[in-house]
């Protein structure tokens, strides 16, 4: 922890640099991924402050949309489409993610019931793949594609999709080397970048 206090003390020493971004932000994308401390979107995209919109959460799982009971996922993602007017919406998946490979494993989670409850209700259709592999990039890319369906049933972006003025976009990060596949929708394949 001292590190990143220490980092944080002298981080605040760059006010010209920051003083703009008091009028406002207008970022261009809204990046939803895991909240896996080894991904980095700023530092994989190399945005600047004021350029990333970002949701994180366990898995990089977009919930249901409900208006009934509103989550703080819909929250940020109709804020950044309805607000701040993003054109790009991409989900990140990364490899070796312990969400997806607790469900692609089908592992106990009852020592944490938030977790476990967390996916069982969301992550639907549930990642397969090849369980051998550590870093489970068939689930996590099949998973990855499923969060972007889900987004597509969310009214705001259906309607915003219909007329042209918002695009999708699943990636696959791998944590062990840095490199970047984006799902084509010709092939129906993950590639390079
Ligand atoms: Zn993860």
């Amino acid at each position: 922890m001292q590190p990143l206090i220490d980092n944080a003390r002298t981080f605040g020493q760059r006010p010209e640099e920051f003083a703009k971004l008091a009028e406002g932000q207008s970022p261009q994308v809204l990046f939803i991924t895991c909240s896996d401390s080894r991904v980095v979107p700023a530092l994989i995209t190399g945005a600047r402050p004021g350029e990333l919109f970002e949701l994180r959460t366990a898995g990089n799982i977009v919930p249901p949309y409900a208006s009934v009971h509103p989550t703080s996922e819909a929250a940020t993602i109709e804020y950044a489409v309805e607000v701040l007017g993003v054109r790009d919406i991409v989900v990140c998946g990364h490899s070796h993610c312990g969400a997806v490979g607790a469900l692609v494993r089908g592992d106990d989670l009852d020592a944490v019931p938030a977790v476990r409850d967390w996916l069982s209700s969301h992550a639907t259709p549930r990642p397969t793949g090849a369980v051998e592999d550590p870093a489970v990039a068939q689930g996590v890319q099949a998973h990855a594609l499923a969060q972007v369906l889900r987004l597509r049933s969310y009214p705001f972006i259906e309607k915003k999709l219909k007329d042209r003025q918002l695009s999708l976009h699943a990636w696959y990060y791998e944590v062990h080397t840095g490199a970047v596949r984006a799902h084509r929708t010709e092939t129906d394949t993950f590639e390079a970048l």
